[in-house]
């Protein structure tokens, strides 16, 4: 048995939790969450050893089941989640993994919203199969589809909300709901929501996963999961899945991410005010067909996003009218933007959906999902919103075909961007006049308005 932390007296507020939660002091009194880099724990007696395998007293055994590093990381998720329990795990993939293949058998159902991340998509179509589980993918913004799917009997539910790349939502009450009459769980892929944006749980979801490589380390340093859900659950169902079939965080990882998780109640919302604002950005350009972003009333499930989000999210998605032509130049145009298939990272990171994280899918099914050859996919990250929009605004400019380029620009100027859009600067200007104004930004209280 592990030890866990004791729960606190006091329930805090998220960002208390994210830089307190779960913090277990050696006999040091190290004020920085230790680093218990070890594989295994020692015993005072013969005695002893033999009275924690009997659960009889809690005592960690091997940082396979359990560490201490590990299980502060485990605590501080959990008291974010408002969940009653978690266990993470070496990658985001092995918590879904684990999430699911602990709960089902064969001879069991799942059904699936079908716009999923590449890898969740395979372990429901592929590998679920070949152990004899059904699976059925739906249209996860279709209520009368998941009802359909709820006809026959069905035992869990896959869902991510907002989906990768095409940020459509699922709504999670009404699907919870649904799902719960017919009998199944919902674990719901909260990855691009993040916990401060959406939980999950209090619509009704079972089970929350997160890829911890995400926004909680968000730095892109290590790789990590978790999976959230009850304790009877977690104890019952997945802690001895996970345990005896060892997709365990390595202790580095969890402490770089506890440390990762101090500021991510400093990140998200930054990284959300950016992403509305390149946004805002994107839908104003010619080149682009269309702009979605959750929180844009234009995105067709607005509404719902206002219900279940707190904001619209770090990604924007858009399609180029140029398409795979006009994408491909455009990446290869940015100059600050990195071309990666990452995202929840403090750098911006740009990706082609369609000849990368969503290649396997072929072209039929990604038609399904309205990811075309001119889709783009956009992290935005920490970096100064005016510099990522410009950095967008000259790649944008730079990859018109040369036969546009050469034609005579029109004599009256572009219509200028929404008033609240930061706008492309092209004139140089010095780094004292960009630090200014920068700071003016950061601390408006500090910097009242000038005429
Ligand atoms: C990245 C990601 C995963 C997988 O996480 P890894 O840490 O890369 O294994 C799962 N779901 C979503 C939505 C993701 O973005």
């Amino acid at each position: 048995m592990a030890k866990t932390p004791p729960a606190p007296a006091k329930t805090y507020r998220p960002a208390t939790q994210l830089v307190r939660g779960g913090t277990m002091r050696s006999e040091y009194g190290e004020t920085s969450e230790a680093l218990f880099l070890t594989s295994g724990f020692v015993y005072d007696s013969a005695e002893q050893a033999a009275a924690t395998f009997r659960n009889e007293v809690e005592h960690y055994q091997y940082s396979r089941f359990g560490n201490p590093t590990v299980s502060m990381l485990e605590q501080r998720l959990a008291a974010l989640e408002g969940a009653e329990a978690c266990r993470v795990t070496a990658t985001g993939m092995a918590a879904v993994h684990a999430a699911m293949l602990s709960h089902l058998k064969a001879g069991d159902r799942v059904v699936a919203a079908r716009a999923l991340f590449g890898s969740c998509h395979w372990i429901v179509s592929t590998l679920l199969p070949r152990y004899g589980i059904e699976a059925e993918f739906v249209d996860g913004e279709n209520l009368d589809a998941w009802e359909a799917a709820f006809r026959k009997p069905c035992q869990l539910v896959l869902l991510e909300t907002p989906s990768n790349p095409m940020l459509d939502l699922v709504d999670l009450r009404a699907v919870c709901d649904l799902a719960h009459a017919a009998g199944a769980i919902v674990v719901v892929d909260n990855v691009f929501a993040t916990p401060l944006l959406q939980r999950p749980m209090h619509f009704g979801a079972d089970v929350v996963v997160y890829s911890a490589t995400k926004h909680f380390d968000g730095q892109g340093r290590v790789l990590g999961g978790a999976v959230l859900g009850s304790q009877k659950w977690v104890d019952e169902i997945l802690q001895p899945f996970i345990r005896n079939t060892g997709p365990a965080l390595s202790p580095f990882n969890a402490w770089t991410i506890l440390k990762g998780l101090e500021t991510l109640h400093l990140r998200v919302p930054a990284m959300c005010r950016a992403a509305a604002t390149v946004a805002d950005f994107l839908a104003e350009r010619t080149e682009v067909a269309q702009v979605r972003y959750p929180f844009r009333l234009d995105h067709p499930q607005h509404a719902l996003a206002k219900r279940q989000m707190a904001a619209g999210g770090t990604l924007v998605t858009f399609d180029l009218k140029g398409g795979q032509d006009a994408a491909f130049r455009t990446l290869n145009a940015l100059s600050l933007i990195d071309i990666s298939n990452n995202l929840g990272d403090a750098k911006s990171l740009v990706t082609h959906p369609a000849t990368t994280t969503h290649m396997r899918l072929g072209e039929e099914e990604r038609a399904r999902l309205g990811i075309s050859g001119g889709s783009v996919r956009l992290s935005v990250g920490l970096e100064d919103v005016s510099d990522i929009i410009e950095d967008l605004a000259a790649a944008l400019d730079a990859a018109e075909p040369a036969s546009v380029r050469r034609r005579a620009k029109p004599a009256a100027p572009a219509p200028e961007p929404a008033s609240t859009t930061p706008k492309a600067r092209t004139t140089r200007r010095t780094e004292a006049d960009l630090f200014a104004e920068a700071s003016r930004e950061m601390f408006p209280e500090t910097h009242p308005a000038e005429e």
